[in-house]
């Protein structure tokens, strides 16, 4: 009896040890005062160790949506709840949705590419998709295009592109930001092609840019490496035009001119 007793004592005492060994930290914290009120309430053992697993499986969820979130770069505060979709009336709200819960999009490797203005919104529907994304499991990162090229270019120089490539290839979805703001440089503008070229048919990639292709012989430098870059882009592609106003010059409105501007429509 007594050694039992014993036992018993040090097998608790070395449960936290296991615990930490096996690194199960929500057990680890919640066990003993579950352990009690399952002593107290005679739980069947089934019940005890049921919701303490459930604990952990809960708790390590949140823990990886909150690390993806931030890997992923996303800017804060711009999801598709904080969207208002009636300011891009030529954009599809069902669409936009459908696209955020991923339907086949993303399994597929296809890309999602929005043109329009400075201030319509771009930047912050794709953010808000990338968030609604990162909730379904998958992995995002968003950068700005002018941002990624330079540390592609600095791989490039040492020699390591295909090592940085390889690195972005755990994101299902890469979000450039504003294309149009990348340097217009040979050495630049090829690594851009590289990656387009990389991830084409494979892994999704969804661009923000203020020009529409017409206008990209200006983000890459010649000709043929514009055509083969757009080709590839738009192969397998949802194109989103979002020729509105700056939201922020529209929301500086006086109200009484957006007042008199609403009833105008
Ligand atoms: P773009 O990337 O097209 O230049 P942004 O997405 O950066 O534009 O939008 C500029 C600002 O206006 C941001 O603060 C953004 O949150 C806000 N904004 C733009 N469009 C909308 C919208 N439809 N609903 C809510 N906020 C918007
Ligand atoms: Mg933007």
């Amino acid at each position: 009896m007594n050694t039992a007793t014993t036992l018993t004592a040090a097998d608790a005492a070395a449960v936290p040890i296991m615990l930490t060994e096996l690194r199960l930290p929500t057990i680890k914290r919640l066990w003993s005062e579950l352990a009690e009120q399952s002593n107290r309430e005679g739980w069947p053992a089934e019940r005890f160790l049921g919701v303490l697993l459930g604990h952990e499986l809960a708790e390590r969820e949140t823990r990886r949506l909150a690390r993806a979130r931030a890997d992923s770069q996303l800017p804060p505060g711009k999801s598709l709840a904080e969207f208002d979709f009636a300011a891009v009336s030529m954009v599809s709200k069902a669409h936009v949705m459908a696209l955020a819960e991923a339907d086949t999009w993303i399994a597929q490797g296809h890309n999602l590419l929005a043109f329009g203005p400075p201030g319509a919104g771009k930047t912050h529907m794709m953010a808000g998709i990338g968030h609604a994304l990162i909730d379904r499991g998958y992995k995002v990162l968003f950068v700005r295009t002018s941002d990624l090229v330079q540390r592609l270019q600095a791989a490039r120089r040492d020699l390591r592109l295909p090592a940085e490539l390889a690195k972005l290839d755990r994101f299902d979805l890469l979000i450039l930001d504003d294309l149009s703001y990348a340097r217009r440089d040979q050495a630049e503008t090829s690594v851009l092609f590289e990656l387009i070229a990389e991830r084409y048919e494979r892994k999704s990639i969804a661009i923000t840019a203020n020009a529409p292709f017409s206008q990209w012989d200006q983000v890459f430098p010649d000709k043929a490496m514009t055509v083969a870059a757009v080709d590839r882009l738009v192969h397998h592609a949802t194109i989103l035009e979002m020729n509105v106003d700056s939201y922020r010059r529209r929301a500086a409105l006086p109200a009484r001119r957006q007042r008199s501007a609403t009833q105008a429509q």
